[in-house]
């Protein structure tokens, strides 16, 4: 058995692995995963890029969870040639449509912009997805003769998994992104005791989240300071997951008049769409939300709260006298509607943005949480002279300890963990700390390396 890492390896974007069992004369391809690269040019490039595999040869696709970085080259697979099953949760299945219908219309307008043939289209989109075969949490299921897989909840967003595979006598453990527990709706990470192989996640491997029991209170401050400033505050957040999040924590805030009435915006129509999906399943939730939500409460709807989907409804927050609150897309001020109210409100000190994501290099997210003193938004050279601030807290993603609590559940003998889906410094960060405490080998794996299982 071989396998082969083409993407997120050394990197948070871009996942990508290759399992290929060989029983007898035949080759059984497995790919987990199979994501687009975020960042600047150079990584948007590689995107159009040839597969460094052959598609027409992959049998079947796992998909941890419908993040783009995770699901958005799985049209160009299907356009490349792909045409085996595609396995996921009833809840990603539905955001990959979601998600993906919206990324193919960002193809295309880049397309109609720079004369370059989109990296897939509307059928591309609508063809993958008559592939996927879902598949529920915990159920223990057969491949094909002697190869067996399970999904587990991996609580980083609605239908997130961590997948397990059995195959020539040998157990790998994929653990997609690992979710930042306790959070307001989902679950914690099932714990998995047993492994050959692990492929961990590394996003925050080298830290531990800060303002963790506190971002709640946290949060009320800087609405609070927003308010007695009359400033506007923008929160740049992911349509799927961190907007939901932060919903459950602002109804909470709203409810029990912990911050003062101000109007606060959801302006992102992908937002909206995923909020209706999010609503369609209380089971995947924790306890106490779904609990909630079977009961009638609506966390997703307060007072003050409006939905924006419209360019119109979008274009008339900015006539809306502050102190406001601004949540849009996307959650790394790589495009969206965000970038209009950044233009237009980070000129002025009275305002703050507030990052609650992990920004990936290259990205203007990044750059505004580094310091920067202008950044490039809509081809203008924007002035930061808001405040900017971050609650790490309210990341998606495990922090150092919690993976390396989740690793710890592993029995040994553990024969390799590699860390993934991270930054090489966070990635080489993690597999250390593996090495010098759990007494496991550990590494990095390289971008494009093959391994013999
Ligand atoms: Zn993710």
């Amino acid at each position: 058995m071989k396998l082969y890492f083409y993407g997120g390896a050394g990197e948070v974007t871009g996942v990508k692995y290759l399992l290929e069992i060989k029983r007898g004369s035949k080759k059984i391809n497995i790919l987990v995963d199979c994501g687009i690269v975020q960042g600047g040019r150079e990584q948007a490039e590689e995107n159009y890029r040839e597969f460094p595999f052959n598609p027409k040869k992959v049998n079947y696709l796992f998909v941890t969870h419908a993040h783009i970085d995770h699901i958005g080259l799985v049209p160009k697979l299907y356009k490349d040639g792909f045409r085996g099953k595609i396995f996921t949760t009833p809840p990603t299945k539905d955001l990959m449509k979601l998600v993906l219908t919206d990324s193919y219309q960002i193809f295309e307008k880049e397309s109609r912009e720079t004369g370059k043939e989109p990296l897939y289209k509307k059928e591309d989109v609508e063809q993958a997805l008559t592939l996927v075969n879902t598949v529920d949490y915990s159920e223990k299921q057969k491949l094909e003769d002697e190869i067996y897989f399970k999904f587990n909840d991996a609580g980083h967003m609605l239908g997130s998994a961590i997948i397990e595979i059995w195959a020539s006598g040998k157990k790998i453990v994929f653990s997609g992104d690992l979710g930042n527990a306790p959070t307001p709706l989902l679950n914690p990470p099932t714990k998995i005791t047993e492994a050959d192989y692990i492929l961990v996640e590394s996003t925050y491997g080298d830290r531990v989240h800060e303002n963790r029991n506190e971002r709640k209170e946290v949060l009320e401050n800087i609405i609070e300071e927003t308010f007695s400033q009359k400033g506007v505050l923008m929160i740049p957040a992911f349509a799927v997951e961190r907007t939901q999040e932060l919903l459950c924590e602002l109804n909470e805030l709203v409810v029990n008049h912990r911050i003062p009435q101000l109007p606060i915006f959801i302006d992102s129509p992908l937002a909206v769409k995923a909020t209706e999906i999010y609503k369609r399943y209380p089971e995947y939730f924790n306890k106490e939300a779904s609990k909630l939500i079977l009961g009638g409460h609506d966390l997703f709807r307060f007072s003050g709260l409006s939905y924006t989907e419209q360019v119109e409804d979008s274009k008339a927050i900015n006539r809306i006298l502050p102190p406001k609150i601004i949540i849009a897309g996307s959650g790394m001020s790589a495009g969206g509607r965000i970038l209009f109210h950044e233009k237009f409100y980070l000129p002025n000190p009275k305002n703050c943005l507030l990052i609650t994501n992990f920004q990936v290099r290259g990205t203007p997210g990044r750059q505004i949480i580094e310091g920067n003193k202008n950044v490039k938004i809509l081809d203008e050279e924007v002035p930061i002279r808001a405040k900017i601030a971050s609650i790490e807290g309210y990341s998606s993603h495990a922090d150092q300890k919690a993976l390396y609590n989740w690793l710890d559940n592993f029995l040994k003998p553990v024969k390799h963990i590699w860390t993934v889906q991270g930054e090489e410094k966070s990635a080489e960060a993690l597999a250390q700390l593996v090495k010098d405490h759990l007494g496991i080998p550990a590494s990095v794996p390289k971008k494009g390396e093959m391994v013999e299982l």
